[in-house]
């Protein structure tokens, strides 16, 4: 079953990495983060038509000024008036923001406490609603079929119908950010995934090139740099078939992977996509820089892996963290 799902994003992937972002945001995140936390009546609500993609999700944390630094520098608040909600806030970067039905928004809970001690929830709203933005995408670099941009919250009214979980109970102390580091580390393993399907593509249009392009007098895939080139994207390729293969059996078994191990392999997987697919851009020399050549958008497409959920630089610290810790 779990392989069923992972080899949709390794294919998909090969062609059109944005695709798989916006699809993976709407179920594996959005859809996942409904179906994971929410009550049996807000999964019949707004889960199964996540999953099913008959609705199209997002999920929003990140801020302006709070993006690496998530939880901490978190402005977006919900206030409590009577039996309902007032939420507030910007949220940026957000995937499938501008066309999103259905919004998972993580803020913090203003009961007067220093913001460093309030309880992070997570809402459910619906396109639409009184308040809510939904502005233009952001033109990028790459990943183009995946729409990006802002969302905007102005005394958005809600009932506690709408807050994951139906009470604040399962969010208080940790609760919340714990609650969003389990999503964190399955968009994370994601990306091993993605990753394994960009350097697929790039090794099996590398090795064409390499037959067919000829130069003085020989194809370039007689020269030893070229043949370098090749062999370092086989062995990236099945490093991460290994990495993706290990994921699919801890599913399998039923076992979480733990937050440094998927922080570990999204920063592998990353960091591999986007070496593979400069370097394949490299082995096509000039045609590779052109924009009809597929290696051109694999590239720019690669690139996003290495920022979104989380940094290569926001990976390490985490890593690190847990090898140092006691
Ligand atoms: C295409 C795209 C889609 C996205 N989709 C979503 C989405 O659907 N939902 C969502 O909530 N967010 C989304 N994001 C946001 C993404 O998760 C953030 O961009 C990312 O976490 C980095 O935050 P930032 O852009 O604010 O960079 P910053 O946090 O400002 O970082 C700037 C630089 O400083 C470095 N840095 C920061 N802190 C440290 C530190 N402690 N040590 C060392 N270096 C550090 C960073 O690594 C980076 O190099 C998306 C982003 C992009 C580009």
């Amino acid at each position: 079953m779990v392989a069923f799902s992972v080899i949709p994003i390794i294919e998909l992937s090969r062609v059109c990495p944005g695709m798989v972002t916006a699809m993976g945001v709407s179920m594996g995140l959005t859809g996942a983060a409904v179906m994971s936390k929410g009550t049996i009546e807000q999964k019949e609500r707004w889960g199964l038509d996540l999953l099913t993609m008959d609705k199209i999700g997002a999920w929003a944390i990140t801020e302006p000024d709070s993006g690496s630094d998530a939880f901490g520098s978190m402005m977006a608040t919900a206030r409590r008036d009577g039996d309902e909600y007032i939420l507030n806030g910007s949220k940026t970067f957000i995937t499938n923001g501008p066309y999103a039905d259905v919004i998972v928004f993580i803020c913090k809970l203003d009961e007067g406490n220093p913001p460093a001690e309030r309880t992070v929830l997570q809402f459910v709203l619906d396109s639409g609603m009184e308040g809510l933005e939904q502005p233009k995408p952001f033109r990028k670099m790459g990943i183009h079929s995946s729409p990006t941009g802002m969302l905007y919250l102005n005394d958005v009214r809600v009932g506690v119908d709408r807050l994951l979980g139906g009470s604040e109970e399962a969010f208080k102390g940790s609760g919340g950010r714990d609650a969003s580091k389990a999503t964190f580390s399955m968009e994370r393993t994601g990306v091993s995934a993605m990753a394994l399907g960009i350097v697929d593509r790039c090794l099996e249009l590398s090795l064409e090139y390499a037959r067919e392009r000829e130069q003085f007098g020989q194809p370039i895939g007689q020269f030893q740099l070229i043949q370098l080139k090749l062999a370092k994207m086989e062995v990236a390729r099945m490093n991460l078939q290994n990495l993706v293969f290990r994921h699919i059996e801890m599913a399998v078994e039923g076992e979480a992977i733990d937050f440094a191990e998927a922080s570990a392999a999204k920063l592998y997987s990353a960091q591999t996509a986007t070496e593979v697919a400069l370097e394949a851009v490299q082995l096509f020399g000039g045609n590779g820089y052109m924009a009809e050549y597929e290696v051109e958008q694999l590239a720019r497409d690669a690139k996003v892996l290495q920022i979104y959920a989380g940094t290569d630089e926001i990976q390490i610290s985490q890593i690190a963290r847990s090898l140092l810790a006691p």
